[in-house]
């Protein structure tokens, strides 16, 4: 066995992001080292351009794949979230096709009444 093993990055993200897969990381018994993490810290834009990807998370070898499958599991979970709630928040306007967030009962377009909101039934009363 070779106890100098090899050290891989697996991803790179900011310091809340890799924080997080690195808590994540120890949580399933992965060890994991974080590179330019006070670089990443306190100085981003040195690190990369925009900050992003500023700090590179990295893992023994032989823990590669597992450590890569589990990152990737919660980036997948990270973006699906968010747009199927803005997708069950938007009604659409039968009148012009404008897609109208939940939160208005009248289209800002051509402010026809929402269909089957309490001011279309109120309406003629
Ligand atoms: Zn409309």
């Amino acid at each position: 066995m070779d106890q100098d093993q090899k050290i891989v990055t697996i991803t790179t993200g900011n310091i809340t992001e890799v924080d997080l897969i690195k808590n994540v990381l120890e949580t399933n018994g992965i060890k994991s080292y974080l590179k330019d993490e006070s670089l990443g810290r306190w100085a981003p834009h040195i690190a990369s351009p925009g900050g992003v990807g500023a700090v590179k998370i990295a893992v023994a070898e032989s823990n590669v794949s597992r450590a890569k499958a589990i990152v990737m599991e919660m980036s997948s979970k990270g973006s699906d979230s968010p747009q199927e709630k803005s997708q069950a928040d938007l009604w659409t306007c039968p009148s012009c096709g404008e897609d109208i967030e939940d939160q208005f009962t009248k289209c800002w377009k051509c402010q026809t009444i929402r269909p089957g909101s309490d001011d279309a039934i109120n309406k003629n009363s």
